[in-house]
């Protein structure tokens, strides 16, 4: 089976791909081992994507940009992918069942945030644990929060909180931030971020919703409760690069080199939404992204041709 671009993952970024594609006369197929939607299915109230007067949920958000690229003639298979070779001619794709050939492939398996490890953790997902404050920092308006990480994720989350909430902790492992220098003076400026050095959330406290974390002081030993309803985890992310190691370049943080244009270090090879480097992981510039590479992709299949 051929088709002119195969996109690896259904989140935003690959079906924005393939509706593109389709629309533009390319056979598409998008490769997907769930369901639509990658991270965005999982978010109850989207209220960051233009387009809707009322927040909207991601599953449903999912299966309408599903049903759109379908409608335009785009395919989806359920299949796990668990081989590339991106260097061939046509490229090859291995599923579980299938080895696809195409002409162009469109890389959108996505990234997930790193998680703490903490034995609740997910089980307090969207009840006070939080790992995206342009998503959930309304829900916390009023309220006292903290972030957990030292980088810039951690300090632009915290800039944005610190708008929304009463009061805005940073709790970080170090003495002093990874993130760049520029983030300080706004975060200082705030008057309501406090900087909490050298601990780690060692626990979560918590009755129906969280109530508080457990520190630990990282020098000492020494635990201490802080009273917080929203844990905002920004530690950092893992892109789902696995099957491309060593096929595209990647960045030092690990995810696929890739600038706006969406092209990676192999020809015909694109990369969109959270796998990509880039300053703003959301639906929005993931959808972004997923246009802009069929588009790549229709003039790669067209010089080809
Ligand atoms: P990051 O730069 O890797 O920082 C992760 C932070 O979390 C670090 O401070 C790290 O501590 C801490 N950390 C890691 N594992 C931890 C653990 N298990 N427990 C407690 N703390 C832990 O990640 P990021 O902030 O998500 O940024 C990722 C990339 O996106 C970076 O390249 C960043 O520059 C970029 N980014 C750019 C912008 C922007 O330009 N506007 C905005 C956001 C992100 P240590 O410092 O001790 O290692």
């Amino acid at each position: 089976m051929e088709y002119d671009v195969i996109i690896v993952g259904g989140g935003p970024g690959g079906y924005t791909a393939a509706l593109y594609a389709a629309r533009a006369g390319l056979s598409a197929l998008v490769l997907e081992m769930l369901g639509p939607g990658g991270q965005m299915a999982t978010t109850n109230n989207i209220e960051n994507y233009p387009g809707f007067d009322e927040p909207v949920d991601g599953f449903d958000l999912a299966q309408k940009m599903q049903n759109g690229a379908h409608r335009a003639g785009a395919r989806t298979a359920y299949e796990e992918v668990t081989g590339l070779e991106l260097a061939a001619s046509p490229k090859l794709v291995h599923t579980r069942k299938n080895t696809y050939r195409a002409k162009a492939v469109i890389l959108a398996m996505g990234a997930s945030p790193r998680q703490l490890g903490l034995p609740e953790e997910d089980a307090l997902r969207g009840r006070g644990v939080t790992y995206c404050a342009t998503c959930d920092g309304m829900m916390y308006r009023g309220k006292v929060v903290a972030v957990n990480g030292g980088g810039n994720s951690a300090a632009e989350d915290a800039l944005v909180l610190a708008k929304i909430c009463e009061k805005v902790y940073i709790i970080h492992r170090r003495d002093t931030l990874r993130a760049d220098r520029a983030y300080l003076a706004p975060l200082e400026k705030a008057g309501n971020v406090e900087f909490v050095w050298n601990s780690r959330v060692a626990g979560l406290e918590y009755g129906d919703k969280l109530t508080g974390v457990t520190l630990e002081d990282v020098k000492t030993g020494q635990r201490r409760s802080l009273p917080v309803e929203g844990l905002f985890i920004a530690i950092g992310r893992k892109p789902e690069t696995a099957l491309v190691e060593g096929q595209v370049a990647l960045t030092p943080g690990g995810y696929v080199d890739a600038g706006e244009d969406t092209r990676t270090s192999l020809p015909g090879v694109f990369a969109v939404g959270d796998i990509r480097e880039k300053p703003l992981r959301q639906i929005v510039t993931a959808a972004a992204d997923g246009a802009v590479a069929a588009k790549m992709a229709q003039e790669y299949v067209a010089g080809m041709a």
